[in-house]
């Protein structure tokens, strides 16, 4: 059994669905019960008064397709338990319902990527505790 290396997923109450979500290998986002719009992570709506303490927004599953908005391809490792997986791609998705997400992008040459490339998300189950959403091109 291999041991995972890298730093684990920093969890706290307004968070901790989410990652649960994950583990289940649903996409969760905040969405707004009055009207509709999407957020992540946590914020109150653009569109209209909000309840107090964030009361008009739920965890709602997504559909974890998007495309690449901005990348970069890492050739340095600043923690050691990212040295074998250097290069790595860090990448902010467009989801398709609108927020912006920081992740990897798996599954694909890290030079092959491109700038509005389709990706969808891919459950990375790292421990039987943890799950990490990477994206990776869509169909692959
Ligand atoms: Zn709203």
């Amino acid at each position: 059994m291999s041991t995972y290396t890298k730093p684990l997923p920093n969890v706290d109450d307004d968070s901790r669905p989410q990652w649960e979500g994950f583990k289940q290998h649903k996409f969760l986002l905040f969405r707004c019960k009055k009207c509709g719009a999407w957020y992540w992570p946590k914020s109150f709506c653009r569109n209209h008064e909000n309840a107090p303490m964030f009361g008009d927004l739920e965890w709602t599953e997504a559909s974890g397709k998007g495309k690449v908005f901005a990348f970069n391809i890492h050739h340095m490792a600043f923690h050691p338990g990212f040295q074998p997986d250097i290069p790595y791609v860090y990448a902010l998705v467009e989801l398709d319902e609108g927020p912006l997400f920081g992740t990897n992008i798996v599954g694909i040459d890290p030079h092959q990527i491109k700038v509005g490339m389709a990706v969808e998300v891919s459950y990375d189950d790292i421990t039987p505790e943890w799950t990490l959403p990477k994206f990776k091109p869509v169909g692959k």
